[in-house]
């Protein structure tokens, strides 16, 4: 497992994705908790398939960043989806998007042995699902 403080003012899923990078980790999962500047959220409706992002214009909490890192592209790739404490202590939620600017992060990476696990576009949702085995 590591254990990782990324840097003020990074980009939240950039800044895992570039520790995934460093540390050699295609399949795996991860974990953040800290605080951000503000944050871009997404949410995927079922009908419609195509993310629409929602702008969280204020400080948060993050109370929850659960992702997991697999292959897009021969590269790391890392899914998160973050649940976000506002100041009056009500939450959102959603698919991290950029930009997510870290005010302080400490993540946890874990690396998963196993086959490659590779995402691949799926027709039926119009997502790049992991390729099934
Ligand atoms: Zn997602």
């Amino acid at each position: 497992m590591h254990l990782i403080r990324l840097p003020h003012d990074a980009d939240l899923v950039t800044a895992i994705t570039e520790e995934c990078v460093r540390l050699g980790v295609t399949r795996g999962t991860v974990q953040v908790i800290g605080a951000l500047k503000k944050a871009t959220l997404g949410f995927y409706p079922q009908d419609v398939k195509e993310y629409q992002s929602h702008d969280i214009d204020e400080p948060t909490e993050i109370l929850c960043g659960i992702g997991n890192i697999s292959l897009l592209d021969e590269k790391p790739f890392v899914h998160m989806h973050l649940t976000l404490g506002k100041s009056d202590c009500s939450v959102v939620g959603g698919h991290a998007m950029s930009p997510c600017p870290i005010f302080a992060a400490e993540c946890f990476i874990q690396p998963v042995e196993g086959p490659t696990l590779v995402r691949e576009f799926d027709e039926t949702t119009r997502l790049k699902l992991w390729k099934q085995s």
